[in-house]
């Protein structure tokens, strides 16, 4: 299993979805706060993860 992370082009917020890779190439994913198709894969974000203070 891998952890992808997506944005949300409706909300802006940026989501954890946990897949297999058949998993990811088959699933549509959507975002879990409006439940919108239109997200976006983040790549590399990952690493650089730049706090988020608030
Ligand atoms: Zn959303």
């Amino acid at each position: 299993m891998l952890t992808y992370e997506y944005l949300c082009k409706e909300c802006q917020v940026l989501f954890l979805v946990i897949l297999s890779m058949a998993e990811h190439d088959h699933i549509q994913v959507e975002c879990p706060h409006c439940h919108s198709a239109e997200v976006t894969q983040q790549f590399s974000t990952f690493f650089a993860k730049t706090s988020k203070k608030s």
